[in-house]
């Protein structure tokens, strides 16, 4: 019955155009971190759109091996779904490599999109994928072999970098962190993707979990946003259906909306200020101490924000090298997109989360 019931509400979902792509998409896609049986209802359910990558589950098992195995449990034909994936290779040779084994992964013959992974995240990075033998050399032999129909999938954090390489005009479809604390995104990077008719894909609706009181809401502001698809992961069943629904009835962000995402915002502000980590892990490799950075802030906004303070705390006990080893060197600084004060949030960190 309640299987019914989402059928029915995702077949009543918007569909967009996926820009010059001309692929028609569901307003609602599916991340990349999504576990199996979450892309199987998806699939189920009829939602059309899979962010395809090797993120890992918690049993080890690749992304691209679950989208399998989820998608042999269905009738579906392959053109049935667009799917799109992407290669944090540089060089042609690598892109390759990797597209190769992605397809093998997925026993399929084609990426609908397939483009670059955080290309954006070092110095550096874009100038050797773009120049000559790089990886959008290899994108394009692919794309004229037929592995891949259209070229994208550009994520990145650096926006006036991914603005650079937008405006290149090589790419289909940009992949880019759209929700209501990055307003630089729709106020920068919209409106290019936009003028060059490129297919848009919002990535981190919620902000990695930093809006999570009323999903409906900051659903409602990314699909109000310039963007083809919006392509949250999703840990769970409820999440999933909860995103139906939300997306099935969007028709606009209302005033309620607004004034629940402003509520949030201002209670966010209170507990973590404006220094807010996004979660992008660009700082971590650049570490020579080799600090998860990452995950430290993950598991301080477990313990103030989502009253889980004991279970951020035992996490944090069995993390080797943690805050105090840090020596002020400052190279994660220069590499995080939102200029964070990585050095003194760790500090506070370590204070907050080190048991008495
Ligand atoms: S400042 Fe600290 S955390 Fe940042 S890179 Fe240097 S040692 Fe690592
Ligand atoms: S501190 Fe900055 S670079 Fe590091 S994960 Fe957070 S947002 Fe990204």
């Amino acid at each position: 019955m309640a299987g019914n019931n989402m059928r029915e509400l995702v077949q009543s979902m918007q569909t967009r155009i996926l820009g010059r792509t001309g692929l028609k998409v569901k307003i609602l896609g599916v991340g990349g971190i999504s576990p199996q049986d979450v892309v199987e209802k998806a699939l189920e359910y009829g939602l059309n759109f899979y962010d395809v990558h090797g993120y890992k589950d918690a049993q080890g098992v690749d992304g691209r091996v679950r989208f399998k195995n989820a998608f042999g449990k269905t009738s579906l034909k392959r053109e049935d779904v667009v799917l799109t994936g992407r290669s944090a290779a540089l060089t042609c040779e690598e892109l390759l490599k990797d597209l190769d084994n992605a397809l093998d992964l997925m026993k399929m013959d084609y990426f609908d999109i397939y483009g670059l992974y955080n290309i954006t995240q070092a110095a550096g990075r874009v100038e050797k994928a773009m120049g000559p033998g790089g990886a959008l050399e290899g994108l394009k032999k692919a794309k004229a072999a037929g592995k891949i129909r259209f070229i994208g999938g550009v994520s990145g954090h650096h926006h006036k970098e991914l603005i650079r390489l937008i405006k290149t005009d090589e790419f289909d479809a940009v992949m880019v962190a759209v929700n209501v604390f990055d307003q630089d995104v729709v106020s920068e990077v919209l409106p290019v993707t936009r003028a060059l008719n490129m297919g848009t894909l919002a990535m981190k609706p919620f902000a990695k979990g930093i809006f999570i009181s009323n999903p409906k809401a900051a659903l409602n502001y990314v699909f109000s946003c310039d963007i083809s698809a919006a392509i949250p992961g999703m840990m769970n069943l409820l999440e999933l259906e909860c995103n139906i629904r939300a997306a099935a009835g969007f028709c606009g962000l209302s005033k309620a909306d607004m004034a629940a995402l402003k509520k949030e915002a201002d209670e966010i502000s209170k507990t973590e200020g404006t220094h807010i980590c996004r979660q992008c892990g660009y700082c971590v490799p650049v570490c020579e101490q080799n600090i998860d950075i990452k995950n430290i802030f993950y598991m301080e906004r477990q313990a103030n924000r989502y009253y889980s303070k004991p279970w951020a705390q035992e996490a944090y006990e069995k993390v080797e090298n943690n805050a105090t080893k840090c020596i002020e060197c400052g190279n994660c600084e220069k590499e995080c997109p939102y200029d964070l004060p990585i050095r003194e949030m760790l500090k506070k960190t370590h204070t907050d989360l080190v048991k008495p």
